[in-house]
């Protein structure tokens, strides 16, 4: 089959032949039907050859859909031909976090080698995607699969973050959405559909802004030098109850720590790099911060319901699996709005 991968270090994803996979005992077989195109894939191959954390090649991508094609020995609960979304963030399934659905933050994922496909196992950007256990599928129920499958990431990243800060986000509050890309333009969404919160969403360029709008932000700032100020005063001088960076760079972090409310939450989704210094008086009083990873599966369910519920949707642009480096180049640029998906 063909399939998408990252070979050696610094060098850009390739389409290659690889033999097809087969289900092992316990696995599923899908055939990929959508893959999504996420900028932390650019973030693993500008990483250097000390101490990446991947075997190369690697088959790229961590958001996937498909359909079952075929199960391995003892496989039960899921059929061939069901059309499944594809949980991420693999755990082993039975510790504390993962008895609770938070796979993602397994405690013993690092200890028995268990990665996620396209960070470490090999990826949706292939034909066929070899999934290790039916509990990681998720039934799509009448989702399309190219509109569907950056919600397992995309959606499901920034619905976790905002989950921790529904409390705040009261009548009357603000949150920021700072880069309005492949998860911010689904954050901007979810804040509208989930709370009664003033979104204010902070980009680079005026076309990424005018997607912030037209997905649901009440006001567009240009993320330069004069952001803070100009959002602090459109809150009247209050600042954020919850901001939100999708970009983590050094930049982007000041401009949080600046806008945030006396008790507001910032939380730091995107892998830019940056640090924010936290010590007294570094934050407005009680500020709270985390920097959260991916999404439970449980919560998957949920970002899927409020997909069919029309309340979120991905604006995405396609290529096809050849087309895949292009679509790397474009997102390295700056020049995709919304998502890239990739259609095997
Ligand atoms: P993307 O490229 O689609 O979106 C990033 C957006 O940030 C773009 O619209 C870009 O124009 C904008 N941007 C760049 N510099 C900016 C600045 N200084 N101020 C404001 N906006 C700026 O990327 P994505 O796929 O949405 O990923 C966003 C970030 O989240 C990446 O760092 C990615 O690695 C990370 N990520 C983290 C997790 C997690 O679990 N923590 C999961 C997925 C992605
Ligand atoms: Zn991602
Ligand atoms: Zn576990």
């Amino acid at each position: 089959m063909k399939a998408l991968q990252y070979r050696s270090i610094g060098s850009a994803p390739e389409v290659v032949v690889v033999p097809d996979p087969e289900p092992g005992p316990g696995q599923v077989l899908l055939k990929v039907t959508a893959a999504g195109v996420c900028h932390s894939d650019i973030a693993v191959m500008s990483w250097p050859a000390e101490g990446f954390p991947y075997e190369l090649p690697l088959t790229l991508g961590h958001e996937g859909v498909g359909t079952v094609a075929a199960l391995g020995a003892g496989v039960t609960g899921v059929r061939e031909g069901d059309a499944v979304a594809v949980y991420g963030p693999w755990g082993c399934g039975s510790c504390a976090k993962c008895a609770e659905g938070k796979e993602n933050y397994c405690l013993r994922a690092d200890e028995l080698g268990i990665r996620p496909p396209g960070l470490g196992a090999p990826g949706s950007m292939a034909e066929y995607l070899l999934v290790d256990d039916p509990r990681h599928l998720v039934p799509l129920d009448g989702l399309d699969p190219a509109a569907a499958v950056s919600l397992t990431d995309a959606g499901l990243t920034p619905y976790h973050a905002i989950k921790r800060s529904l409390p705040k986000l009261v009548p009357g509050s603000t949150a920021v959405v700072i880069g309005t890309g492949g998860l911010g333009h689904v954050a901007i969404q979810l804040l509208r559909a989930m709370t009664p919160a003033r979104v204010v969403a902070l980009d680079v360029t005026e076309e990424k802004l005018r997607l912030a709008r037209e997905v649901g932000a009440h006001e567009t700032v240009l993320s330069d030098a004069q952001a803070a100020a100009k959002v602090r005063e459109l809150t009247g001088g209050v600042g954020a109850e919850a901001v939100f960076d999708f970009v983590g760079a050094q930049p982007t972090l000041a401009t949080a720590g600046a806008v945030a409310a006396v008790e507001g939450d910032i939380t730091i989704v995107g892998i830019g790099g940056g640090t924010l210094p936290v010590g007294f008086g570094q934050l407005p009083f009680e500020v709270s911060v985390s920097a959260p990873y991916w999404g439970t599966r449980g919560e998957l369910v949920e970002v899927l319901a409020l997909a069919r519920s029309g309340a979120v949707s991905v604006h995405t642009e396609t290529f096809t699996l050849d087309e895949a480096p292009l679509a790397y180049e474009r997102l390295h640029a700056g020049e995709i709005n919304g998502r890239a998906v990739i259609l095997p």
